[in-house]
C-alpha cells in the first residue's frame, strides 16, 4: 500500500547521498550529513517535505507518483553558505577595470554602500528576489544572506528584515566595512556595530559576521562585534585571510565561529587551529572531506574560489586544509563587486580544475560542507529524514558539474519535497 502523496523518483543513474552511515537508509535519522557516498541504480521516497526511503531501484516501495530519473545523477540541493545578496547597484566597470590590471581594493564596498542607501525596500527586494531565483534555478535549495552595504541603523536593519523574507540563514555584517562618514573614527563606528545596530538587527538574524581584514576590521574590533554578537544570540562567522594573512583564522577558532571564510591566506598557525577544531576524520575515510555526522562542531573552511576568479588572485589551498583534517565548505561569495555568481556549479568546477579537490570533494564541500558551515542537520544529504531538497542533473553523475563546465546541467530542482523547477 503506497503512503498518501509519496513520490517514488526512481531509475536514479547515480545517488549522491552523503548518508550519516555506509548504508543509506541507516539508523541516525536527522543526524546531519555523513561522508560522501552515492548508491548507483538507485531510489528514493519523499513524503510531504522529507526522504521517508533511498536504496536500489529494484527495492524501492510503491508510491502514489512516480518520477522516471532515465539513469540521470540526483544530488542533494546545494547549500551556499555565503552570499551578499541585499545590494543596489553593479560593478562592472570595476570588474572590467581589474581585468586590465588594477588590483582590488576593499573599498569598492562603498560604491555599492551608496547604491544601497538610495534604493528603495522594494528594489532591494526585487533584486534580492531575482537572486534568489537564479540560485534556484541552478540548484541552490538553501542559502545564506549578509547585510552589510547599509552600514546604517536603518540601512542595516532593513537589509536583514528583507533577507529574513526569503531564508532562514540571515547573517548581520554591520562590520562589512568602516563607512566614509566614519573615516578617521572607526572605533565609534565599532560601537554601533556593537550597540544600536545590533539591537536593530539582531531579531532577524541568526549569525553575525566580520570582514576581518587589512583596511576593514583588525583583531580587536572583530573580537568585539562578535562577542557583542554572540551575548545576543548570534552565532559567529567571518570574513577571514581573503586579501593576506591575519588574525581572523584564529579568532573564529577561538570564538567558536561556524565557519572561517575565504582562508586564501593562510598560515601553518591557521590550519593547525582549525585541524585541532575538526571533527576527528572517519577512520574508512578515503576520497573524502566528510567529517563524521556532527554539524555542531569545529570551525569549517569555507572556500570562495568566485572571488578568486573575480579578483585574479591565487586560490586558497584547498588540498592543504582537507589533508589536515579541516572540514571544508565551497560557497559562492555572491556579491556585486569580488564574485558576482551565484552558481554552485561554477564554484564546484574551479574547485576541480584550480584548487585541486576530487570532484566528489567539491560536490561533498558544495552541500554536506555548506550544510555543516551553517550548522544544519536537515540539508546537504539525502537519507531517510533529511529535508527532501534534491537536484536531477542532466548527467549521469556528479563528476559532470566540473566535466561539462558552463553548461547548464540542472535538470530539475525540488525543494521541501515539490518540484521548483523548471
Ligand atoms: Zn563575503
Amino acid at each position: 500500500m503506497p503512503v498518501t502523496g509519496s513520490l517514488l523518483i526512481t531509475r536514479i543513474g547515480e545517488l549522491v547521498t552523503n548518508a550519516p552511515d555506509d548504508d543509506a537508509g541507516g539508523s541516525a535519522e536527522g543526524a546531519g550529513p555523513g561522508r560522501f557516498a552515492v548508491i548507483r541504480d538507485a531510489a528514493l521516497i519523499i513524503e510531504g517535505d522529507r526522504i521517508t526511503w533511498t536504496g536500489p531501484s529494484s527495492r524501492a516501495p510503491a508510491a502514489d507518483e512516480v518520477v522516471d530519473a532515465a539513469e540521470r545523477a540526483v544530488l542533494p540541493g546545494f547549500v551556499d553558505s555565503h552570499a551578499h545578496l541585499v545590494f543596489a547597484g553593479e560593478r562592472s566597470a570595476e570588474f572590467a577595470a581589474r581585468m586590465a590590471g588594477r588590483p582590488y581594493a576593499a573599498g569598492g564596498i562603498r560604491a555599492t554602500v551608496a547604491a544601497t542607501r538610495a534604493a528603495t525596500g522594494a528594489e532591494l527586494r526585487a533584486g534580492l528576489h531575482r537572486l534568489a531565483v537564479e540560485m534556484l534555478r541552478q540548484g541552490t535549495t538553501t542559502f545564506e544572506c549578509k547585510s552589510g552595504y547599509g552600514l546604517t541603523v536603518a540601512d542595516e536593519a532593513r537589509s536583514v528584515a528583507l533577507a529574513a523574507e526569503i531564508t532562514p540563514e540571515v547573517t548581520y555584517l554591520g562590520a562589512h566595512v568602516v563607512p566614509a562618514e566614519f573615516d578617521g573614527d572607526a572605533g565609534a563606528y565599532v560601537d554601533l556595530v556593537c550597540g544600536a545596530m545590533l539591537d536593530a538587527c539582531a531579531p532577524h538574524s541568526r549569525w553575525v559576521d566580520v570582514f576581518c581584514e587589512r583596511g576593514a576590521f583588525g583583531a580587536d574590533e572583530a573580537r568585539a562585534v562578535l562577542t557583542a554578537g554572540r551575548a545576543r544570540g548570534l552565532i559567529p562567522r567571518i570574513h577571514a585571510g581573503q586579501l593576506g594573512p591575519g588574525p581572523g583564522v584564529r579568532l573564529a577558532v577561538e570564538l567558536g565561529a561556524a565557519s572561517a571564510d575565504h582562508c586564501t591566506f593562510l598560515t601553518d598557525a591557521d590550519v593547525d587551529a582549525l585541524a585541532a577544531v575538526a571533527p576527528a576524520a572517519p577512520a574508512a575515510a578515503t576520497a573524502s572531506a566528510a567529517p563524521p555526522a556532527s554539524a555542531a562542531a569545529g570551525t569549517v573552511a569555507t572556500l570562495l574560489p568566485g572571488a578568486e576568479f573575480g579578483t585574479r588572485q591565487p586560490y586558497p589551498d584547498a588540498r592543504r586544509l582537507i589533508d589536515a583534517g579541516v572540514t571544508v565548505a565551497l560557497a559562492s561569495d555572491c556579491n556585486p563587486g569580488s564574485s558576482y555568481t551565484s552558481s554552485m556549479p561554477f564554484c564546484i568546477a574551479l574547485a576541480v580544475r584550480d584548487m585541486h579537490m576530487t570532484t566528489s570533494e567539491a560536490v561533498w564541500a558544495a552541500t554536506a560542507g555548506g550544510a555543516h558551515a551553517l550548522r544544519r542537520t536537515d540539508v546537504g544529504y539525502l537519507a531517510p529524514g533529511a529535508r527532501a531538497d534534491l537536484i536531477i542533473l542532466d548527467a549521469p553523475s556528479h563528476t559532470y558539474l566540473a566535466y561539462r563546465p558552463g553548461v547548464p546541467l540542472i535538470h530539475a530542482v525540488y525543494r521541501s519535497g515539490k518540484l521548483v523547477q523548471p
